[in-house]
């Protein structure tokens, strides 16, 4: 038993046996017994008060001394309340750290609370988005940073991606936001800008543009006159043959790789607009197959998918499903098949391109649409590949607002599907009042 508990009932039966002797005494036991227990009551009465009164100064003093059952009361809290005190100091000073540690960082750092406003932010972020302490403090962040494209992000709630805005502060200047949830559907906004890394992006754009674009005049002179001494082969020596068609070939593969560095680079620009109009995936798949069929007579191509129309551009969705099917036919023997999906599913709409194909091991998967990554170097390339294929894939459809999904095992053929937001889906105006 706890010791004050032991004293306090010790304390009792003494002043009980107390009273009852007093009460024997003056021959009233009854009334003596009922006096004591008034008397007690009233000692319990002023414990608690002063209980109470200490409780409610919050302060670190120490309680009132008592013994008995009422100083282990008070010793047990006095001990809580100590303990309490040295986690919230502990606390306090975790975020003081938290605070200066965000503080030294370049990039911004912003705290929202669940209805997006501004809790608390550091002075990178507050330099970048122009915030004032006090007079932003507690603000919604849409109401100071009037920018659609942010609205849009922050209600979307699909943080996985980040989002590109121009500073709100400098002109010309641009800022990556990228947000991560916590707690209680708080947010963490990390901002980052981004101007010198879009400049060097776009020197790098221009330079492999202008290239492509300077070789291919001096490329189709090499291409004529290559045709010309082709088409008179009897007149060219025999010697020269093999060497007349191996510059033949190559410079056939330069002018491929000349053509995609371009679609490329035109698809990575943001300057070219994204026509959309409604494509038929019907249409488009025939399309790839009739090509395809001339291309690998041996190979045979399924389709299957419904009357689905896509808003974007032909070219462009062509030119991306184009290079699956080409890829399919390049990697997979012939006499096996390739099947072209179309559809829409809870996801959105999908265009697939499934092949009985070797397959790739899941560690080259990832890179894939890297420029020029090829899982086997010599075979892409002997077969005519430029290594660009699934990097105009990945931008193609970026521009549509689509991924790339690639499913694939080695031994058990792959399946490239081209992921679309359902809203990309085009409905007839009396379809879609049905
Ligand atoms: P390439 O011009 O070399 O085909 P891509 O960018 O189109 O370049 O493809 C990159 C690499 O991915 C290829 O070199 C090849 O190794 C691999 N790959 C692409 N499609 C397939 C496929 N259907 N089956 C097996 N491997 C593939």
């Amino acid at each position: 038993m706890y010791r004050g508990l032991r004293t306090e009932i010790q304390r009792i039966t003494l002043f009980t046996g107390f009273c009852g002797v007093i009460g024997w005494l003056v021959g009233e036991v009854a009334w003596c017994l009922i006096a004591g227990g008034a008397l007690y009551s009233i000692f319990l009465l002023r414990q608690m008060q002063r209980f109470y009164v200490w409780l409610s100064r919050y302060s670190e003093d120490p309680p009132p001394s008592s013994s008995g059952i009422w100083g282990d009361i008070f010793d047990a809290i006095y001990r809580m309340r100590k303990q309490q005190a040295q986690q919230q100091d502990y606390v306090l000073q975790q975020l003081t750290r938290m605070q200066d540690s965000t503080a030294a960082l370049k990039d911004g750092v912003v705290m929202l609370d669940k209805s997006g406003q501004i809790g608390f932010w550091n002075d990178a972020a507050g330099r970048l988005l122009g915030l004032r302490r006090a007079a932003d403090e507690q603000q919604l962040l849409t109401n100071l940073l009037r920018d659609p494209q942010l609205a849009q992000y922050l209600q979307r709630e699909q943080f996985a991606d980040t989002l590109v805005i121009a500073s709100p502060v400098n002109n010309g200047d641009t800022l990556e936001i990228q947000v991560n949830v916590f707690g209680d559907g708080e947010k963490l906004m990390v901002v980052r800008d981004i101007t010198r890394l879009q400049k060097l992006e776009k020197i790098r754009s221009d330079f492999v543009a202008n290239v492509s674009h300077e070789l291919r005049t001096p490329l189709t002179v090499l291409k004529g006159y290559l045709e010309t001494l082709q088409d008179q082969r009897d007149a060219v020596p025999p010697a020269w043959h093999k060497a007349l068609d191996h510059m033949q070939q190559q410079a056939t593969r330069m002018q491929h790789l000349v053509d995609d560095l371009m679609l490329l680079s035109r698809l990575e620009s943001h300057h070219t607009e994204l026509r959309r109009q409604p494509v038929s995936l019907e249409r488009l798949a025939r399309r790839l197959v009739e090509d395809a069929g001339r291309l690998a007579p041996s190979h045979q191509l399924l389709c299957d998918g419904p009357a689905l129309q896509l808003l974007g551009s032909e070219s462009e969705l062509l030119s991306a499903f184009g290079n699956l099917v080409t890829n399919a036919l390049r990697y997979s023997p012939p006499g096996t098949t390739v099947r072209l999906r179309w559809g829409e599913d809870p996801q959105g709409v999908f265009f697939s391109v499934t092949d009985e194909g070797p397959g790739i091991a899941a560690v080259h998967i990832p890179r894939l649409t890297e420029r020029f990554y090829r899982v086997d170097g010599g075979r892409g390339r002997a077969d005519g590949g430029t290594g660009l294929g699934l990097a105009i894939v990945k931008h193609a459809l970026a521009r549509h607002g689509g991924q790339l999904e690639i499913a694939s095992a080695p031994g058990k053929g792959s399946t490239f599907t081209c992921r679309f937001p359902a809203a990309a889906a085009h409905r007839e105006a009396s379809a879609a009042a049905n």
